[in-house]
């Protein structure tokens, strides 16, 4: 049954304890030096955090989705940000489900430890972007291994992850039915790669994501690091993707309680004209608004997830959460702006980072417009626009 009040309220109140040893100076100190948190996603890891979703007998807690969801929702509502240790928890379940048991037994146990870091998805391309299926990375089996030959970009932390999840054509376009087909899904030992075939270089961007441009030039893979079989990755990646839009729905969910609150807090310390400036009307009602878009995706983020905890179909409401909850976090942080009015301005406030940060969602994992051509043609039966 899908719970009504804070669920997982123990759960809530020990992600908020860690995250109160990661206050905004830690967060502004890395983004000087556009460093990764590698303190904080230690501590998270070694609290079991991060292995929410890896089954007991692997090493890790085997929570429901909603329970993960609510870790990421904790972090972002606590001033940290999630999204540094979020994909450990979306690629997972590639692994969960389509791995073969020597793999899990291989990987799961040293990722729930800490040993290594599960943390890089290598989908987007340069040239192909939204249109996946387009994608132009080849791997071409050899023997005992497969031969990688491509370029992936936005590849976010892929120079701070043990292994990638990689996605790369097997089968030509023009040999394949569908597009969809001929597409597998490698697992890519980075660390033991890097300057044999494979080569990652940082972007300059505008949020501190660890986001780099990975090259591959004849990279070889062990055959053995395929997950499940040949020609299916694609299937396989989009049985990831209402857990990735849930998790990263209730994530923006987080940020947006977050502004919310430091902009009501603001509101009713700051004085103008004599009077608080909460009083206002003018700066009360943006704030409501944003209260009632942020408990409407809150309760969207929770039916998506209880349907995926349920096994049932949630891909309209994956969907939707995602959708309505990238802009609930976004609005939270433009109000909080607004309300923090020139201090907004100065970085110790901490709401231009969030609103530079709350601003990824209706662009990644997924653009808005992509959701919305879903919607269209999947929920309504529109035709097909591209
Ligand atoms: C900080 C950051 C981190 C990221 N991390 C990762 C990562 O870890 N791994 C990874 O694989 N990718 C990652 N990405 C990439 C992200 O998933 C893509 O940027 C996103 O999917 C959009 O693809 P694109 O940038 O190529 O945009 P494009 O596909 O070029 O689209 C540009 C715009 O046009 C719109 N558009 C395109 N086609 C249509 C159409 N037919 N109809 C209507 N609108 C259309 C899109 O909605 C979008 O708004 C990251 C991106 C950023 C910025």
């Amino acid at each position: 049954m899908m719970a009504l009040g804070p669920d997982f309220p123990e759960l809530r109140e020990a992600v908020r304890r860690l995250c109160a040893g990661y206050p905004g100076t830690y967060w502004r100190a890395l983004e000087k030096t556009d460093s990764y948190p590698t303190e904080f996603i230690t501590a998270l890891t070694k609290a079991g955090f991060l292995s929410a979703l890896i089954p007991e007998q692997y090493g890790g807690s085997g929570l429901p989705l909603r329970a993960a969801a609510v870790i990421l929702e904790e972090i972002n509502a606590s001033g940290c940000v999630a999204s540094q240790g979020h994909a450990q928890m979306y690629i997972m379940g590639t692994l969960l489900r389509h791995g073969s048991e020597e793999q899990k037994q291989r990987y799961l146990p040293k990722i729930a430890s800490g040993e290594l870091r599960l943390q890089a998805f290598g989908v987007t391309e340069p040239t192909t972007g939204s249109d996946t299926t387009s994608l132009k990375t080849r791997a071409t089996r050899v023997g005992d291994y497969y031969e990688v030959t491509g370029q992936k970009v936005w590849t976010s932390r892929a120079l701070h992850s043990d292994l990638m999840l990689l996605i790369a054509r097997t089968t030509p376009l023009a040999e394949v039915k569908k597009k969809t087909e001929g597409l597998s899904v490698f697992l890519v030992d980075i660390k033991a790669n890097l300057g044999h075939g494979l080569e990652i270089r940082p972007i300059e961007a505008m949020i501190n994501h660890g986001a780099t441009e990975v090259f591959f030039d004849k990279l070889r893979v062990p055959a053995e690091n395929l997950i499940g079989e040949e020609g299916k990755g694609f299937k396989y990646i989009l049985d990831g993707m209402n857990a990735e839009r849930i998790l990263v729905g209730t994530e923006a969910v987080g940020d947006g309680r977050w502004c919310l609150d430091r902009a009501v807090r603001y509101a009713k310390e700051r004085s103008v004209f004599g009077r608080t400036i909460g009083q206002n009307q003018g700066v009360q009602f943006p704030l409501a608004r944003c209260h009632v878009d942020l408990k409407m995706a809150d309760m969207m983020c929770r039916r998506a997830a209880a349907l995926f905890d349920a096994g049932v179909d949630c891909g309209e409401d994956a969907n939707i959460a995602k959708l309505v909850a990238s802009e609930a976090a976004f609005k939270a942080a433009d109000v909080a702006m607004q309300t923090l009015g020139g201090f907004s301005y100065a970085t110790e406030y901490e709401v231009e980072r969030k609103w530079r940060e709350t601003r990824i969602y209706q662009i990644a994992p997924i653009s808005t417009n992509m959701i919305l051509s879903y919607i269209g043609q999947h929920v309504l039966g529109l035709e097909r626009s591209f």
